[in-house]
């Protein structure tokens, strides 16, 4: 075991936090001794949140036609992709529907998810009453990821019931305006914060393997901490032809579980949430993300690419010997 790496991993179980100098030693050493950070990542998760995992689905309510640029995404019409072409709005009975299947399958949280920069005023309406619908109806925790919202439209959403607001950084400061050139990083932070202002939690994080550097993932995380965020969704890119970054390479699945051992160690209470492009990048390694130090996974598919289906996530945890958090 490296000295510098059992020194890093019993001060964070201890309850210590990391600074930056120290995040960075340790990344330096995470590239040649990954199975210590494994190792005290593992035992990082299981000291803040023993072998609970946090378990949601999300439903694409408006999928693609989205007038911003981020170069991942298959949902601008900036970029050659079907999605991006066109707008699909769901009914509120295939909302409720999604809400539905992904509640008998034992998934205690679900995400309405729409595409664009922000909502209206007639789209928000119709949110608040699918919100308290799903939670009333189904006793499912709701949350929603709308866009860049004002202090009232998040104020409204906490009001119908809303318990989460998801709103992801991306990458760093840095490193945004090479990604999304529509709207800029302030924008992003504003927003995490009035979510939290409005006493919504915030579900925000980002996407890694965009061509980002390991002082931009670090950032990200320090940022992340010095908002409060608890809960961080960690996306990898999975490439869509006609995007910008359609021919980029994938991240290598041992990346991508030294990556979120990096974020446990800098970020030990909040959830880590493997997100999009778990299934396609980590193939026969995603349940060694929780060895990594993940906490939460998105099960089923992805707003724009294939999952897994609950049925077989919920089989790997159990197979773990890990439960899911409901509440
Ligand atoms: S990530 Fe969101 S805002 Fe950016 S292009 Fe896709 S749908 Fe639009």
């Amino acid at each position: 075991m490296n000295g510098t790496i059992r020194q890093f991993g019993e001060k964070v179980v201890d309850g210590g936090i990391l600074d930056r100098t120290e995040a960075e030693k340790l990344s330096a050493l995470s590239k040649d001794h990954l199975q210590d950070v494994l190792y005290f990542a593992n035992r990082i998760r299981e000291k803040f949140f023993g072998n609970e995992i946090r378990v949601c689905s999300i439903v694409a309510g408006r999928l693609g036609g989205c007038d911003q640029d981020c170069a991942f995404c298959a949902q601008s019409v900036r970029h050659n992709t079907r999605i991006g072409k066109s707008v699909t709005v769901l009914t509120d009975d295939e909302i409720l529907n999604a809400a539905k299947e992904a509640k008998e399958k034992g998934v205690p949280h679900f995400g309405i998810v729409y595409s664009g920069r922000a909502i209206t005023e007639k789209e928000l309406a119709r949110i608040e009453k699918l919100i308290a619908k799903i939670k009333s109806e189904y006793g499912m925790g709701v949350c929603a990821s709308l866009g860049i919202i004002s202090a009232d439209q998040a104020r409204r959403l906490a009001k119908a019931g809303a318990e989460r607001y998801n709103h992801n950084l991306e990458t760093s400061e840095r490193y945004f305006s090479k990604i999304v050139t529509t709207h800029n990083y302030s924008e992003r932070v504003a927003t995490i914060t009035t979510a939290l202002d409005a006493g919504l939690k915030v579900c925000g994080g980002g996407i890694f393997g965009i061509g980002e550097s390991e002082a931009d993932r670090l950032d990200m995380a320090f940022q992340l901490r010095e908002l409060g965020v608890d809960m961080v969704p960690m996306n990898f890119l999975h490439p869509i032809e006609g995007t910008p970054l359609g021919h980029s390479k994938e991240l290598e699945p041992m990346e991508i579980l030294r990556i979120i051992a990096m974020y446990r160690f800098i970020l030990p209470k909040a959830n880590l949430k493997v997100a999009g492009g778990r299934v396609l990048n980590l193939r026969d390694l995603q349940s060694w993300i929780f060895t990594a130090g993940a906490t939460s996974i998105l099960t089923g598919n992805y707003l724009t690419t294939a999952g897994r289906s609950a049925e077989e996530d919920m089989q790997m945890l159990a197979d773990l010997g890990l439960k899911i958090k409901r509440d």
